[in-house]
């Protein structure tokens, strides 16, 4: 089964970081059951040149086709610029930047457009996974964002990103199969469900063993390549 391991790299990483991180990955052998998917900045999107064993991803896109949108990015020019996949739906942009599930759904929308995948992440926050009520939430959240052609879903709890906690091993296959289960009433059924949040080169290989993990995002611990290696071991 293959492992997706996804870096995003968040609002980091520099033009010459970015280079020389690229330049060590193409000296490595990645084993091909691992898909591997980098998520740099746009700027970084045309600077960087991949080895052929790692996919260029991007960390966001516009809801909107074209037009006039300040700022906004389409997702007809990612898949110009290289990109295979686009994450869509980080806790951080539903949390910080007002992004609803609508939007996220649209923002898929546009991303399957353009032959490209999305990787659309849910995640509940802290109050919620301390009441209990952590299913009903990824359930409404998956719904409200669904798209209607095939993605890779990225559960994330928001409570585990940067914060170094991570759920119990059990609570992630739990949820994970949870979620397939709710994927497979909706004809999903063969969706690869990744798990985001503080994975780092100590807990990855643990993680990546449960069954119901396809793989993992990875923030963080990302744009260390050393780590980054370590976590791309992990997972043969
Ligand atoms: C993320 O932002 O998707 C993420 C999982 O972050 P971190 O690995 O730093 O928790």
């Amino acid at each position: 089964m293959t492992k997706y391991i996804i870096a995003n790299w968040k609002m980091n990483m520099g033009k010459q970081e970015a280079i020389a991180f690229v330049t060590a990955l193409g000296g490595i052998s990645i084993p091909q059951e691992i898909m591997g998917v980098l998520c740099p900045s746009f700027p970084l999107l045309g600077a960087l040149h991949l080895p052929p064993t790692i996919a260029l991803g991007a960390q966001n896109c516009s809801s909107f086709g074209s037009g006039p949108y300040t700022g906004e990015v389409s997702a007809s020019l990612l898949q110009e610029m290289g990109c295979a996949y686009v994450i869509v739906g980080h806790s951080e942009r539903r949390t910080l930047l007002g992004e609803t599930s609508l939007m996220v759904k649209e923002k898929a929308c546009q991303v399957l457009d353009h032959g490209m995948t999305p990787i659309l992440c849910i995640g509940e926050p802290l109050d919620i996974y301390d009441q209990g009520r952590t299913d009903v939430y990824l359930k409404e959240q998956l719904e409200e964002s669904l798209p209607d052609r095939d993605f890779i879903l990225a559960y994330e709890p928001v409570w585990s990103i940067g914060t170094g906690h991570t759920p119990r091993l059990e609570e992630i296959e739990a949820v994970h199969k949870f979620l397939h289960n709710v994927l497979k009433e909706k004809g999903f059924a063969h969706t690869p469900i990744l798990y985001g949040g503080s994975v780092t080169g100590k807990n990855a290989r643990e993680i990546l063993v449960l069954p119901s993990v396809s793989g993992v995002l990875v923030g963080g611990a990302s744009v260390s390549f050393d780590m980054f290696l370590t976590i791309i071991e992990s997972a043969t």
